[in-house]
């Protein structure tokens, strides 16, 4: 397949390691922001093979683990009211303050698991007598999509569908990250993905103001070496910039289209990041004049709150400050099957990679 095996070849990934051994003089630590690229690293044992001062800091960028633990009790509560809500597979085992989604569809709990929420605005379309709620996380990746689904209903006419909105950004939190007293980052490899939307030039103010080089990088073994090598090189050479290795994929000015879609229907708000709390401006919020789809003001929903579980540290790995291996209940009282936080359940965290992946622990 064109632009992936060739990203998936050994003798160019090792070639890149080489290059990155042969370059790197002192200890540097650098974060991928997304945690397809912290599952890439981990499942293709890259993070075993890297010179040992290269050090690999997994971020934020799972959108399953970010999303705040009372949203999950706000679409439990929801589907309590007989809504129809409708969600991706990966928010489904994620554990609430007393179930998961999936939990609350065995107790009667009507859930459907989709791929886009265009189907949920289909649903909503054949059942004119139910109200459909689709619930609407993640970072700008999936924004476009939700976002389409409003101007659909909207189109359409229909009274009865909404969405659940928790959508985060990832340039503000990198920078809470930054500003963070334990903060310990050289350098960040930026998710290939959400810049394929969002496009490379957001970052250029960060990178100048913390003085720290960003590599817009892709998730194939190949993308993340060269990502790794480009990074080490700034840092060796004393650059900081925006470098894009993901090219094939991201522009500078990313999806305009995708863009002005989501500029129609949202606009940006502070959010809530589970287990790092509120970030300011940090996340997208229906505008005024889409209010009437926010699910939240529609069945009341909006003052339920709750408490993280006090002693998973996902909030502490999602900002880069401790990994899997340091938490107490790792393995032992959080497993997959029987998952404390989001990190062990999404395919995109960081708990579950280790989990499934590492070799190392302390890697
Ligand atoms: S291992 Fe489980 S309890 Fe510990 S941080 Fe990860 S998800 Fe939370």
């Amino acid at each position: 397949m064109k632009y992936l095996n060739e990203y998936r070849n050994l003798e160019a990934t090792k070639n890149y390691l080489k290059r990155i051994e042969k370059t790197v003089t002192r200890p540097w630590k650098i974060m991928e922001v997304c945690g397809g690229q912290t599952h890439g690293l981990i499942k293709n044992g890259i993070i075993d093979l890297l010179p040992d001062k290269v050090q690999m800091i997994h971020g934020p960028g799972c959108p399953v683990c970010v999303t705040p633990l009372v949203l999950i009790d706000k679409a439990i509560a929801l589907m309590d009211q007989g809504v129809i809500v409708c969600s991706f597979g990966d928010m489904i085992r994620v554990p609430g303050s007393k179930k998961s989604l999936l939990e609350a569809k065995s107790d009667g709990g009507d859930l459907r698991i989709l791929y886009s929420p265009l189907e949920a605005v289909r649903i909503a379309a054949d059942n004119p007598d139910r109200e459909v709620v689709f619930f609407a996380v993640g970072f700008e990746t999936t924004a476009p999509a939700n976002a389409l689904s409003v101007l659909h209903a909207k189109n359409e006419g229909l009274k009865n569908y909404s969405i659940l909105v928790s959508h985060v950004l990832v340039p503000p939190a990198m920078e809470a990250i930054l500003d963070d007293e334990f903060c310990n980052i050289d350098a960040f490899l930026g998710a290939g993905n959400v810049c394929a939307i969002m496009g490379t030039s957001e970052y250029h103010e960060l990178s100048t103001k913390y003085e720290i080089p960003i590599v817009v990088t892709g998730f194939e073994p190949l993308d993340l070496v060269e990502g790794i090598f480009m990074a080490v090189s700034q840092l060796e050479a004393g650059r900081f910039v925006v470098e894009n290795q993901y090219a094939r994929i991201v522009k500078e000015e990313g999806n305009l289209a995708a863009k002005e879609v989501i500029a129609k229907v949202f606009e940006i708000g502070d959010r809530d990041w589970r287990g790092i709390g509120t970030i300011p401006k940090s996340g997208y919020v229906l505008r005024s004049e889409y209010s009437h789809f926010d699910a939240e003001l529609k069945f009341g929903v909006e003052s339920i709150s709750t408490k993280e579980h006090a002693t998973c540290i996902a909030g502490a790995i999602l900002k880069g400050i401790k990994k899997p291996g340091e938490c107490s209940e790792f393995g032992s009282r959080c497993t997959p099957s029987n998952p404390m936080g989001a990190p062990m359940v999404s395919s995109e965290g960081a708990c579950a990679a280790y989990y499934h992946f590492a070799t190392n622990l302390n890697n």
